[in-house]
Parts: C-alpha cells; sequence; structure tokens
C-alpha cells in the first residue's frame, strides 16, 4: 500500500546489499557526498554541483529539491503534489544548516511550489524555526512569493478519480486509523472511470485509481558533506494524498524529517510520517551515531523502534512503508527500510563526485516470495 517509491529486483542485488554505504573515505579526509531517497538522482547532481563550486552545504540541497518540488510530473512533491481532502494541495518541509546549527520549517502551506526556499527563509530572516498554514503563506508572500494553482491536470484528474473511489468498498478513509485502512484492493471500475473522464487514457485512470485507494506518500530528503565537514539536510513534500487539511507529516518536524549535527552526521526519513513522528527517527539516528553506531546500524535500529510500536507484528508491518538516510561526518552513508529481499529491495541515490547512482537500502525484515 502507499508506496510508489522505487524497488528494484535483480540477481545482483545480493552483492549490492553488501557494499553498502562503502563510501567511507579513508584517512578522514573529506570527499563531499550528497545522498537522497530514490527519487534523487537529478536532485543529488545538482547538489554535487553546487558543492564543487564551493557552495554552502544547504545552498546545495536545497538547489537540487527544488528540481523535485517544480517537476510537475513528480505527484508527491511541490507543484502537481497530490492534494487534500479538499482539492488542495498542502506542502511541508523542513532543513537544518550543519555551519549555524540553524533550522527552518514550514507546514501545510498553500500554494507556493518550493517550500524548502520558505523554509529556508524562516531559518535565514525570523527568531522562529517553524511557521505554518496561512501564516506560512502569507510570510512567503511577504518576501515577493506569489500565490499559484498547484494542482496540475494530472493531480486534479487523480483527486476527482479519487472523489469517485469514496463509493467502493474498502476506500481509503481518513477517518479510520491507517491499520483499518490496510485492507482491501478493490478493482478499478474501468467501465464507470472510461466514460466519467472520458479524455483521460487508461493507463492514468489506473494509476489515478492506485493513488486514490492506496494514497500516495513521496516526499524528498537530501544530505549533504563537502570538504570542510560542512553538512546540511532538507526534506520536503506534499505528504499523504487526500489528507484532511491540516494534517502535517514528519516532513516538517526538525528531529523526525531531517537532522544535522555536523560533528556527528545527518539524517532524514521518507514514508508514513505518523510512524516516524512517534520515534523522532532522524535525530535518533543522529545520536545512535553519535554513540558509535554506523550508520547501518543506526538506521536499522530506527527501523527496529517503528517495529516496536507494532509490537513486531509483522501482519500489520507488511503495509507500511518507511524508509531512513544516514550520513556520518566521514561520508559513510546507508539507507533503510522495513521491509526487502535479496531480489527486491529499495533504493536510495548516492552522488560522492561523478554521477548520481542509486545503492540499495539494507531492510530490517526480508519479504518472502
Ligand atoms: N513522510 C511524508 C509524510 O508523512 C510522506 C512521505 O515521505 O512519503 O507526509
Amino acid at each position: 500500500m502507499i508506496n510508489r517509491r522505487q524497488w528494484i529486483a535483480g540477481s545482483a542485488a545480493l552483492a549490492a546489499v553488501a557494499s553498502s554505504g562503502s563510501a567511507m573515505q579513508a584517512g578522514g579526509a573529506k570527499k563531499p557526498v550528497v545522498i537522497s531517497s530514490a527519487n534523487g538522482m537529478a536532485a543529488c547532481a545538482k547538489a554535487m554541483q553546487v558543492l564543487k563550486e564551493g557552495g554552502d552545504t544547504l545552498d546545495a540541497v536545497i538547489a537540487g529539491v527544488n528540481i523535485v518540488e517544480l517537476d510537475p510530473n513528480d505527484t508527491s512533491v511541490g507543484y502537481g503534489g497530490l492534494p487534500n481532502e479538499d482539492g488542495v494541495v498542502e506542502l511541508d518541509a523542513s532543513l537544518m544548516h550543519g555551519p549555524s546549527k540553524r533550522a527552518g520549517s514550514v507546514a501545510a502551506i498553500q500554494g507556493i511550489k518550493t517550500p524548502s526556499k520558505i523554509a529556508k527563509l524562516v531559518m535565514d530572516h525570523t527568531s522562529h524555526v517553524m511557521i505554518v498554514g496561512e501564516g506560512a503563506l502569507r510570510f512567503a508572500e511577504a518576501y515577493g512569493y506569489k500565490k499559484e494553482d498547484l494542482l496540475t491536470e494530472k493531480s486534479r484528474t487523480a483527486y476527482l478519480v479519487w472523489k469517485e473511489s469514496l463509493r467502493a468498498p474498502n476506500a481509503f478513509n481518513n477517518w479510520l486509523s491507517m491499520e483499518e485502512n490496510l485492507t482491501g484492493r478493490p478493482a478499478p471500475p474501468m467501465k464507470r472511470l472510461r466514460s466519467r473522464f472520458p479524455s483521460v487514457d487508461d493507463d492514468t485512470l489506473a494509476w489515478a485509481w492506485e493513488m486514490a485507494i492506496h494514497p500516495t506518500y513521496g516526499t524528498i530528503n537530501c544530505l549533504s558533506l563537502n570538504e570542510k565537514g560542512e553538512m546540511s539536510g532538507v526534506t520536503t513534500t506534499s505528504g499523504l494524498a487526500w489528507k484532511i487539511p491540516g494534517r502535517v507529516g514528519d516532513s516538517p518536524i526538525i528531529g523526525a524529517g531531517v537532522y544535522v549535527d555536523q560533528e556527528v552526521g545527518g539524517a532524514g526519513s521518507t514514508g508514513v510520517g505518523e510512524l516516524n513522528i512517534r520515534i523522532v527517527g532522524a535525530h535518533t539516528i543522529v545520536e545512535s551515531m553519535r554513540h558509535g553506531m554506523a550508520p547501518k546500524d543506526a538506521v536499522l535500529e530506527a527501523l527496529k523502534r517503528v517495529s516496536k510500536l507494532y509490537n513486531d507484528d509483522k501482519a500489520i508491518l507488511d503495509k507500511l512503508d518507511i524508509e531512513f538516510y544516514a550520513l556520518r561526518k566521514d561520508g559513510e552513508h546507508a539507507a533503510g527500510s522495513l521491509w526487502g529481499s535479496h531480489r527486491s529491495y529499495k533504493q536510495y541515490t548516492v552522488n560522492d563526485g561523478g554521477e548520481s547512482r542509486h545503492e540499495p537500502c539494507v531492510f530490517l525484515y526480508t519479504k518472502q516470495g
């Protein structure tokens, strides 16, 4: 359910998993490294370019995630993100700047394509860390941003299909718990959908139906380290599709969606925010690394804490989607998800100076089949 993040299947998986996080640098030398969620190939490349040009680590990751925020085809971040219950796109973003130890955040902001930039303005120009809702929009407007319609034709169609889906048994229902929602997969009523949306092709209708009954999560988290050992991180999202207006996920919560202490490292998360908030995942990972855990083990420790929220009940956990990302100050990195197998696992993005590439996520539980 609730999952549009990239998985990979292939026989090279085992070897790849074994090499995960192998970017540890000898002798403490600082080679710039950028990592992100799987949707950040272009973002990591851009961030690395900014680092190579001598740019600040936070400016680098913001420039990177701006690409995804502005991409109308990414329906989980920024412009084109899937809207809330009222058909309005509401965005969350947060960031931390390692050198200055400052942070900024906006939540449930409407009408602004690049919430990460507004979070940076909060950090740079106010005495606050977090501004939400109408206040966040007014704050952005004060800095010259214009409120825009963030719906695209694709996301508007998905919203209307979601409305249609509410007639189906087992339709996703915000007024039930996440666990109660994790049942059933009503098949798309293609005939009805075709007559209702005659100008929309079948593939788009099938995708929109999948989004309707299993609302998508999707976010980008991006962490950077430069040659001087400076680090920053950012997380930005449109959050859970069809959410109750005002719902805030983990992404804008400092310590959950992102956390950076450049004396140790940085961490971030994507996936079901309601799980991460309860374990304050990014901060938990950084603290684990502070106490000597390798990034991979720190990520697995956070996943174990998520598992404990459900008393390790694999029947429930099987349906939940969460990923953690960790970058240590020496350049070693890792990412992990709850589930995977040697043939099928999630990925994250790494750029350590060349092309961006995907590396496999470690996983807590092995999926059969
Ligand atoms: N964590 C985000 C949220 O809960 C969504 C995601 O990462 O996909 O809003």
